[in-house]
């Protein structure tokens, strides 16, 4: 079986915490894009965790976790990732833990070009996580970075950083005016956090065809939503990476394969970190109560979410570019406070209404056109079957499942792991 774990929305719909429930039936969970701008949250007997490159099943004994050629890896954040695991004794090792030859390394100047460039932006920046990912995504397809197979060729390494540092320089000195980067220091840097994980680095194409061959079921885990897609979202305010479901097996490292299943995660209502149009924002006083019922402060960052009503016609967009075969409603429990709940069901744009998901000059030009539906005021988080759920609570799940047209087949109403309801 073959399953994708991906986000219908814009991000932080609480993935990680749906791939750490189901990864129970998985031999292997692989991340196959993005970097540390994720911020999957992990709640369970273990304790509670953010993982931010790590795939979410590494929490699980049993199972084993791919780190895909799709990835960007920033080294010295991993270890400190892996240590702030193995402190709590979570182990990471070669044997459960397999980073592809091929995936592409985050260096400290790719960190430093995306705050150089954020900062130059001032007030029309995009709201990068400032981790470094469009540069080094930039890089990557210039053909100009650093491949995890390369710490295993330290040598021949040396020779091609020269190259880079000395085409880098010529836009961190010579357009930016900063502070010239030294390829010392970044041999340094490459020495002290890549050459520990030079027993990890793999071929995962050759393990995970193995693994599918040998009848193993492998799970697919997202970095950010649908939205968030350099192709399909929200450009030019996405990542710079792929965040759908078509991109799963590309990514880890098994392109001839297909997914069997895409559950997408979706929240019962909408939030956004960052810069670019959003639709169905709240403001004021009605946003804050959202945001604090939610604690909707970002994993990686930190940074408080915008937050607003469930939006249909984004949702719909995104199950239908995540090809989501079904779907895991997360966060029911937060909207408990909610005497109505406003849901976005259309747009208007300049004056028409519509249910399509706009693009461009016209999505930030989109206006929301809300129905409201009763709440239930009740504390909903000890629900485990759908008949422990308030009439009112079970009306917005199935009017979200039929304005969406995916089957909601588990419905999230609390952080920890076992906080939720499987519908069928
Ligand atoms: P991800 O990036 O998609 O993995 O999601 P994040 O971890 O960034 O954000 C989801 C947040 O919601 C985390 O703090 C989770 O612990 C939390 N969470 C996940 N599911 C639920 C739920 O059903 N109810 C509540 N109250 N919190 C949840
Ligand atoms: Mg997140």
């Amino acid at each position: 079986m073959l399953t994708g774990i991906v986000g219908i929305n814009w991000g932080d719909e609480g993935k990680g915490r749906m791939v750490d429930l189901l990864s129970v039936d998985y031999d292997v969970v692989c991340r196959y894009q993005g970097g540390n701008n994720a911020g999957h949250t992990v709640v369970n007997d273990k304790g509670k965790f953010v993982l931010n490159l790590l795939p979410s099943g590494i929490l699980r004994d049993d199972t084993v976790n791919v780190m895909g050629p799709g990835m960007v890896i920033d080294l010295k954040h991993l270890c400190g990732e892996i240590s702030r695991l193995t402190e709590k004794g979570v182990k990471v090792t070669p044997e459960n833990l397999k980073i592809s030859d091929k995936a592409t390394i985050c260096m400290p100047y790719h960190v430093l070009l995306d705050c150089l460039e954020e900062d130059r932006l001032a007030d029309k920046k995009f709201g990068s996580t400032r981790r470094g990912i469009a540069p080094v995504y930039a890089d990557k397809y210039m053909k100009k970075t650093l491949r995890m197979g390369d710490l295993l060729h330290f040598d021949a390494l040396k020779d091609r950083l020269d190259g880079i540092v000395e085409w880098k320089n010529l836009t961190v000195v010579g357009g930016y005016k900063a502070e010239p980067i030294r390829t010392e220091d970044m041999l340094e840097w490459l020495k002290t956090y890549g050459l520990p994980f030079k027993d990890f680095i793999c071929d995962t194409t050759d393990y995970l065809e193995e693994a599918v061959k040998n009848g193993k079921s492998i799970m697919f885990e997202a970095q950010l939503g649908a939205l968030r897609d350099i192709d399909f979202g929200i450009y030019p305010y996405t990542s710079s990476s792929s965040t759908i479901a078509a991109y799963a097996t590309i990514g880890a490292g098994i392109p001839g394969r297909r997914l069997d299943e895409v559950i997408g995660i979706m929240k019962a209502y909408s939030t956004c970190v960052g810069e670019g149009p959003f639709t169905c924002e709240m403001f004021g006083e009605e946003a804050e109560a959202l945001r604090s019922a939610g604690g909707e402060y970002g994993a990686a960052t930190g940074r408080p979410r915008r937050v607003g009503g469930f939006d249909v016609v984004a949702s719909r967009y995104g199950i239908m570019a995540q090809g989501a075969t079904s779907i895991a409603l997360t966060k029911l429990d937060v909207l408990s406070y909610m005497k109505k709940i406003p849901v976005c069901v259309a747009y208007e744009v300049n004056g028409v209404r519509t249910e399509k998901f706009p693009h461009g000059v016209e999505l930030a030009q989109a206006k929301p056109v809300y129905e409201y539906l009763d709440g239930w005021n009740c504390d909903i988080s000890g629900a485990r079957k759908l008949s422990d759920l308030p009439e009112n609570a079970v009306k917005y799940v199935q009017y979200i499942e039929k304005a969406t047209g995916a089957p909601i087949k588990y419905i999230s109403v609390g952080a920890d792991r076992e906080s939720y309801v499987k519908v069928f």
